[in-house]
């Protein structure tokens, strides 16, 4: 038998913020692949579009009408999940059949009045004023004393279910803490109590270390290629010192912040010179009144996209019974993706 090499042969690898195994089967990249490659249709979309609800000066399907914003804008979703009134109740019969009301608040923000931008298109100075609006908003929404978890998040194209190309993200906060935080919370507390450090602190020293899955780096931020990624271009935002939340960072580390999310995105687009869809977030401490050292404040991006435009992976089967299986390894991509340039492609034409 040949000696065991995990960049050649099947293996599971083992996600320590979650705790969860994924299986990777790097030999079978050298499958042929036989789908159809796509071309697809690059539409060019206005700066602004009198039917969306988004673009400033625009009435909305709840009848509110947008302000005529110029850099940034939230609102309260007309849709929401989770809303602040609800009555307080509990649903038990047996150990069988549990339910619990759930009080909480969902908004809407937009990254740019720019109907036709996204992030990769934005400058570093208009991101930033997208980062100013999360900090505050988090700060803000967590300090409602019903709400313990805030998870601000970004779905990018249609294929992520996103109605509306309009560039713009989501909050909600919520008075549990949904699933995985609650898990990345319990791995990052039992590393914290053994080590006294964060999980994310020194798994990303020993990233920079070996270089190998980074992506972009600058003097407070990284973006890298997870050792357990899921998704086949999967990638995760690290703050190099360890903040629980976007609150603790100073001037220059959200500007940080800005420039690792424009230069991943960009990495993104250019992959297969479309735009990239994915679906991003932060994950930041709990808002629950208590102390969380612990908590390395991260935003995780899963693309579906696999070979192309149009080829996307599928968690079904094996994935949906057992557990997430991906071919092309965490390394592979992380390669692919430096090789890209840094010019966004639609600059280049
Ligand atoms: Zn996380």
């Amino acid at each position: 038998m040949e000696k065991f090499e995990f960049t050649e042969h099947s293996h599971r690898r083992y996600n320590p913020l979650t705790g969860d195994w994924i299986l990777v089967s790097p030999h079978r990249t050298k499958r042929p692949w036989q789908g159809k490659v796509e071309k697809v249709n690059q539409e060019k979309r206005p700066e602004y579009d009198p039917k969306c609800y988004l673009c400033p000066g625009n009435e909305r399907a709840g009848g509110k009408t947008n302000p005529d914003y110029k850099d940034t804008f939230v609102f309260q979703n007309d849709f929401s999940a989770l809303l602040p009134e609800v009555p307080e109740g509990e649903f038990t019969k047996g150990e069988l059949f549990r339910a619990k009301s759930e009080q909480g608040i969902c908004k809407v923000i937009c990254f740019s009045p720019r109907h036709d931008l996204t992030i990769p298109e934005m400058d570093v100075k208009s991101i930033r004023k997208v980062v100013d609006l999360w900090t505050k908003e988090y700060e803000e929404i967590g300090k409602l004393d019903y709400i313990k978890h805030v998870q601000i998040f970004e779905n990018k194209g249609d294929i992520m279910g996103c109605s509306n190309p309009h560039p713009h993200g989501q909050i909600w906060g919520q008075e549990s803490i949904p699933t995985e935080p609650a898990k990345e919370l319990a791995k990052q507390a039992e590393y914290y109590k053994k080590h006294g450090k964060t999980l994310l602190g020194d798994y990303l020293e020993q990233e920079i270390e070996s270089g190998e899955r980074i992506l972009v780096e600058n003097d407070y931020f990284v973006a890298l290629v997870p050792f357990w990624a899921t998704w086949p271009y999967e990638a995760m935002i690290l703050s190099k010192r360890a903040v629980g939340s976007l609150t603790g960072l100073s001037d220059e580390e959200r500007n940080g912040l800005a420039d690792c999310y424009k230069k991943l995105t960009v990495m993104y687009d250019n992959l297969f010179e479309t735009s990239f869809p994915y679906s991003a977030g932060l994950h930041q401490a709990p808002t629950d009144g208590n102390d969380h050292p612990e908590w390395h404040l991260h935003m995780h991006f899963y693309p579906p996209l696999l070979r192309s435009a149009t080829v996307k992976k599928f968690m079904v089967g094996y994935e949906m019974m057992a557990n997430p299986q991906r071919d092309i390894t965490a390394e592979q991509s992380a390669e692919k993706l430096r090789s890209l340039s840094k010019i966004h492609y639609k600059l280049n034409q």
